[in-house]
């Protein structure tokens, strides 16, 4: 059976959390803030837990992080947050800090790599109807749902084994009539480390609802706090069931730091 976290058990780890001088708050967008929905662009978060977003904002050292699977602007879209909020996205690739966008620099093998991927990614689409490639910070996405399934079948097949002979050691992904290869992967932890250095952090709050967020849940140290959102196993300290339950979470996390942060200033 899975242990969801009781009040008294969310409390007393934010308790402990609120006290450190510059904190972090860093959490992952979909299935956490924002319910699940179709269509990925129209996603936004939970008005309970946007509101509480927003009261951050006005928190004295303390800041707010997205870390997301998302390119940087399907999140920017979808989040809805003023500038000063930072973003990370593409599981840690691209970010958006204070002084603008920016991305991880790429090694000259890597580009190289990339520029091949893109050519053979565009012969293979432009030899059926219906297929077109999706333009990725480090990665191209061969798109076949529109072309006919023997088409679709051949171009997957024949993506697969042409990366693998010609520009080996690439992560494959599937998806639903798409095939994504990508150069290199930057994760979740990546992104909790840039952002605590980029902060200079004393603690972190992380939550996050699928496994690409056990990353950023990995690289947590004893003064932070990670949540996993729903029942899947996880290495994070609380654990709460969805979306309505995070914004709780969050109420209290905001209340508990404005109080710690008043304490402090008066
Ligand atoms: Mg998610």
């Amino acid at each position: 059976m899975v242990h969801y976290s009781s009040e008294a058990e969310i409390a007393a780890a934010i308790d402990a959390l609120v006290a450190a001088p510059t904190l972090l708050i860093a959490l992952d967008f979909d299935g956490t803030l924002a319910p699940e929905v179709d269509e990925p662009l129209d996603a936004r978060a939970l008005p309970e837990a946007q509101e509480q977003l927003l009261r951050m904002l006005e928190l004295a050292d303390t800041r707010l992080a997205l870390i997301s699977g998302r390119a940087l602007d399907s999140l920017e879209h979808v989040a809805h947050l003023p500038s000063q909020v930072l973003f990370g996205g593409s599981h840690g690739l691209e970010y958006r800090l204070d002084d603008g966008d920016s991305s991880l620099p790429m090694s000259e093998e890597n580009s190289t790599a990339l520029v091949k991927l893109d050519a053979l990614m565009h012969e293979l689409a432009d030899s059926a109807d219906g297929a077109w490639v999706e333009l990725k910070p480090a990665g191209r996405t061969l798109h076949f749902r529109l072309s006919t399934s023997a088409d679709a079948e051949r171009l997957q097949a024949e993506a697969v084994a042409r990366v693998d002979a010609e520009i080996p050691g690439l992560m494959t992904r599937f998806g639903k009539k798409v095939v994504e290869f990508a150069i290199h992967s930057a994760t979740k932890g990546d992104a909790i480390e840039r952002l605590r250095d980029y902060v200079g952090a004393d603690a972190i709050f992380f939550a996050g609802d699928d496994t690409t967020d056990e990353d950023a849940i990995a690289a947590l140290g004893p003064n932070d706090l990670g949540v996993r959102v729903g029942d899947a196993p996880s290495a994070a300290r609380l654990r709460v069931a969805g979306t309505r339950e995070i914004a709780d979470v969050l109420k209290v996390l905001t209340d508990r730091r404005a109080a710690a942060v008043s304490a402090r200033t008066n």
